[in-house]
């Protein structure tokens, strides 16, 4: 295959399950990461899934020359942009780092990709950048309106994007809007790894079915839901993997697609423990508290273009997306420390 494909943050929890279904399509992988969120032992886990070392490159987006002489090194076909900050909460108290962290570094990114005519670009964005106030399933066209800073770095750099288009039509750019990606790879090697306390449900979850969380915080359950509590399309991390693997085949013509990455399925808050709890065997104590700000009763994704276009569907259910979350957990307990 002529051209390494060059994944920033791919020792990140999205980003290192991509670079495996990658090398499993017998791509060659360069990665950047500066390690702000992630661990260098995810490179040997690698190896010992798929027998291919992945060559790995610390340096950070924000360093322009570093970049520089990444791309003077190699002979990149295409470029999978991952990294970047993704915490809600602390985007919201800290504004300027998000949007200094995330927009500047793509810009490098993409001011060397043009200085060195690369210019297949599939990028990492969100569901978070459309309104809450789209009916659901929402499909590409659903309004736009995140409503937080990190969400609106993703929607900034999906029109700059759409601008770098405008501007030279050569680019071939696919950008891809996860839902909730959940779960880990089969083998409990690699997973999600947050610092601290996590934020999201379903490695909460996890730290609580391993002891390290007294009980779950439910957030609400008086929205206007099957059971009150929030309804989110979860994904499993593998399918959402393979579905970058289907974007780079498809990336081949110029102009800019978007695709939504999700099963299509809802499910609550209670679904989910319940079906941790039922599938693993383990009791995840929780308590019903006050609504977390800013989040929405329910979200879906139509997947229907993804499907056609890309020829991508995701294939693990709810079950595998908590086995797989467990799996990981219980045999990394603290993660990749
Ligand atoms: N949630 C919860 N307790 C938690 C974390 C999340 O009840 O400790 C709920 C949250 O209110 C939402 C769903 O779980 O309905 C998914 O939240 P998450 O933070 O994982 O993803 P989001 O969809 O908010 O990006």
């Amino acid at each position: 295959m002529s051209g390494e494909i060059l994944v920033t943050g791919g020792t990140g929890y999205i980003g290192s399950h991509t670079v495996i279904e990658l090398l499993k399509a017998d791509y060659d992988v360069v990665i950047i990461d500066n390690f702000s969120n992630s661990s260098m032992k995810v490179i040997d886990r690698i190896e010992k899934i798929t027998d291919k070392r992945p060559i790995l490159i610390n340096t950070d987006l924000l360093n322009k020359e570093n970049i520089y002489d990444v791309f003077e090194k190699f002979s990149f076909s295409s470029v999978i942009h991952f990294a970047g900050l993704k915490a809600v909460g602390e985007s919201v108290n800290n504004p300027l780092k998000y949007y200094y962290t995330n927009i500047a570094s793509t810009v490098n990114l993409c001011e060397v990709m043009t200085a060195f005519d690369v210019k297949n670009f599939i990028f990492s964005s969100s569901a978070t950048v459309y309104s809450a106030q789209n009916k659901m399933p929402i499909n590409e066209d659903g309004n736009l309106g995140p409503n937080n800073p990190y969400g609106r770095t993703k929607l900034f750099i999906e029109e700059m994007l759409s601008d770098l288009y405008q501007s030279d039509s050569n680019w071939k750019i696919t950008l891809l809007r996860y839902f909730n990606p959940v779960g880990a790879h089969e083998s409990g090697l690699i997973g999600e790894s947050p610092n601290g306390t996590p934020n999201n449900l379903m490695p909460f979850i996890t730290s609580v079915a391993v002891g390290k969380q007294k009980n779950l915080k439910v957030f609400g359950s008086d929205y206007n839901t099957k059971d009150g509590t929030g309804v989110r399309d979860y994904i499993h991390v593998i399918d959402l993997a393979k579905g970058h693997v289907q974007a780079l085949k498809h990336n081949c013509e110029p102009g800019i697609k978007t695709y939504n990455l999700g099963t299509g399925k809802g499910y609550s808050v209670l679904e989910v423990v319940k079906t941790f709890q039922l599938v693993n065997g383990v009791n995840v104590p929780y308590e019903i508290v006050d609504r977390r700000p800013g989040d929405i009763p329910i979200s879906y994704a139509d997947v229907t273009k993804a499907k056609d276009q890309l020829n991508w569907n995701a294939e693990k259910g709810i079950i595998e997306m908590c086995k797989d979350a467990w799996n990981w957990q219980k045999n990394n307990p603290n993660g990749y420390n």
